[in-house]
């Protein structure tokens, strides 16, 4: 089968024969439709320094995806051959304290599936069956491969309580924008989202046209802008979503006494903040890795239900052979998300829409 294979430890992904995945009798093969490009793949890609580290060459990469379930193991129960569905990237260990109290999102022990395992950017993937996501809604293939960084987002503003509350995401990417959507469509009172990306910016006023966007490399937010808002003492949460130190340090400044902040961007290492701000003021500071299995699944698939815009956020669309493209916008900052299909055997029989 064809697959998008990080076989040199340089920059770069190819596109490669390789062997099918072989399908243990509590997994499921999966033939895929559509995948779409992490900001994660992008890392592979450019081999930086965390991909140096966590990364083993050759690995198939990978891991937001949706197909059509294809073969099951002797032992899998309540799925079905045909089943359309899109699967967890965590893979936990279902023995140690967190997993079996319920918690799987917090195992120490997590695998995640093209990062430690081979992944979704092939024609087939084996995973385990209890890692399935199959909606009980009518969602499309294309919205089911951004299940899962929809679902960072739906866990980041769902961490806090929503309603009438005056919200600051710091990083209008892909992930940045879908949680300002989660927040409007949780009932947020102002959504204030900002980056130093015009055309992220622009993207926020096109398909989250509820939420506020600021270029913070020109207009700093000052408390004549907040009290335009009628915000006097400062954002009740925050999302910080963009992995700039120093979006979090004016972030502590801006929040009301008591505030809220969920931290799912990832900063560089000895990245510091001012702790005063943190103790004087009482903020939490909650952080947010992956998604809770699989409540976050459910509501995200019940606020799309529900009206949510999620297609919105699909900014292009490729054909596989065509990665290299997917990879150039994704890499520029010039993109929501990007999803490649699977589903054609050859680019000739796809047209972009
Ligand atoms: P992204 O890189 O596409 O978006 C980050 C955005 O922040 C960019 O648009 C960038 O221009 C903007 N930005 C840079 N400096 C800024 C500043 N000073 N102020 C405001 N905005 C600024 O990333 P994404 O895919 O949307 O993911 C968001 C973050 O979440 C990343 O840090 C990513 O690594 C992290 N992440 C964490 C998890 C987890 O489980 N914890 C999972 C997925 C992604
Ligand atoms: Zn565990």
């Amino acid at each position: 089968m064809k697959a998008l294979v990080k076989s040199h430890a340089k920059e770069g992904i190819w596109l490669e024969d390789v062997p099918m995945p072989e399908v243990g009798s509590a997994d499921v093969l999966i033939k895929v439709q559509k995948t779409a490009i992490c900001g994660t793949d992008v890392h592979i890609y450019n081999w930086d320094e965390w991909a140096q580290k966590t990364i083993k060459t050759p690995m198939i990469t990978g891991h937001e995806f949706s197909g059509v379930i294809s073969e099951m193991g002797d032992g899998v129960r309540g799925l079905h051959i045909g089943d359309v569905v899109s699967a967890e990237g965590h893979i936990v260990c279902n023995r140690c304290r967190n997993c079996l109290g319920g918690r799987r999102h917090l195992c120490p022990n997590t695998i995640g599936i093209g990062v430690n395992r081979d992944g979704a950017f092939a024609e087939y993937v084996s995973v385990p069956a209890e890692n399935v996501f199959k909606s009980t809604q009518e969602i499309s293939t294309d919205l089911l491969a951004c299940f899962d960084p929809y679902g960072n987002a739906v866990h980041t503003a769902l961490s806090f309580d929503m309603l009438g509350e005056d919200i600051l995401i710091t990083g209008a990417g892909p992930i940045g924008i879908m949680a300002a959507m989660v927040a409007v469509h949780a009932g947020a009172r102002h959504v204030v989202i900002t980056d130093i990306n015009e055309y992220r910016l622009n993207l926020v006023k096109e398909v989250v046209p509820e939420a506020i966007p600021l270029n913070v490399s020109k207009q700093k937010i000052t408390s004549e802008f907040l009290h335009g808002l009628d915000i006097h003492e400062g954002f009740d949460v925050g999302m910080e979503l963009s992995g700039a130190p120093e979006a979090l340090r004016d972030m502590l400044t801006l929040m009301i006494n008591g505030g809220k902040i969920a931290l799912l961007a990832i900063l560089p290492s000895g990245s510091s903040i001012d702790w005063d701000q943190v103790v004087f003021k009482g903020l939490q500071i909650k952080g947010i890795y992956g998604r809770e299995i699989f409540e976050t699944w459910y509501k995200g698939s019940m606020m799309v239900q529900s009206g949510l815009p999620l297609e919105r956020i699909i900014t292009h669309r490729y054909h596989y052979t065509d990665f290299q493209k997917g990879f150039d916008v994704m890499r520029a900052g010039q993109s929501g998300k990007v999803i490649l299909n699977w589903e054609l055997e050859s680019k000739d029989d796809y047209h972009e829409f």
